[in-house]
């Protein structure tokens, strides 16, 4: 397999984000991520599209999902310009997966496993670069240096969704609407179960067991 179509699928949390940038720099393969997406794209208007709020912000702030034909939308340009890809952040409801299936087949589906618990403790303090992306943990993954990015020496932050109450909510969205996208893929080709609780190297090494295996 020359380019590899990755779904990586798992709760907030889980280290989707931070294992898909490591599939993309070794497989060479696109990294597309709604919820980058959506970030830079905040404020965008959305009012034409018969949405309850006119804009993503208030959606993502609360930890709500944003309305599928926005995302749905996002990720039918990004596939369109991508050979390989890793998909991160969608499909989250069973609609979003549907629509999926309309627009690329996948040669795996990756799914992190990790305990609720362990969920909320990454989320309140993860920590991210404002000018590259790339995630940090107060405990779990320091910088070297308190507050800048190891790869790009730009400033980090708490993301506004990253406190206890939006968390909260966003693994309840997660239980009701996203579990059910897990259980759907669980007997698609190339599904692999991984232990998203290991340390980031050793998920890292199931995952490259998993994407070589396909091979
Ligand atoms: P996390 O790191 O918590 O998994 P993301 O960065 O993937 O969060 O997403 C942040 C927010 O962006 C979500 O809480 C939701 O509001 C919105 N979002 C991202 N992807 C989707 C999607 N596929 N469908 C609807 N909303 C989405
Ligand atoms: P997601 O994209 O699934 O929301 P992230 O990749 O952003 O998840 O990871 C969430 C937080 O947990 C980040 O602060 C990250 O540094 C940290 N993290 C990621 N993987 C692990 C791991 N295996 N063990 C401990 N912390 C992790
Ligand atoms: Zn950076």
């Amino acid at each position: 397999m020359s380019a590899p179509r990755v779904l990586i699928l798992g709760p907030p949390g889980a280290g989707k984000g931070t294992q898909s940038g490591r599939i993309a720099d070794t497989y060479g393969v696109e990294h597309i991520t709604t919820g980058d997406a959506l970030r830079a794209n905040k404020d965008m208007d959305i009012s034409d599209m018969d949405t309850e709020y006119d804009t993503p912000r208030e959606y993502m702030e609360a930890g709500d999902l944003v309305p599928d034909a926005v995302v749905n939308a996002i990720v039918e340009e990004a596939l369109s310009q991508a050979d390989g890809f890793v998909l991160d952040g969608y499909p989250r409801n069973l609609d979003q997966a549907e629509e999926l299936e309309d627009m690329t087949d996948l040669d795996i589906v990756l799914s992190l496993d990790v305990s609720r618990e362990e969920l909320i403790d990454r989320l309140t303090g993860r920590r991210v670069c404002s000018e590259c992306g790339t995630n940090f943990h107060v405990e779990f993954d320091q910088p070297e240096e308190e507050g800048v990015c190891d790869e790009c020496g730009g400033e980090l932050i708490q993301r506004d969704d990253d406190n206890r109450e939006s968390v909260e909510n966003r693994l309840d969205v997660f239980e009701e609407n996203t579990q059910p996208v897990i259980d759907h893929y669980s007997d698609h080709d190339g599904f692999v179960s991984i232990d998203g609780e290991q340390a980031p190297d050793d998920v890292w090494a199931d995952i490259e067991d998993a994407i070589d295996a396909q091979e």
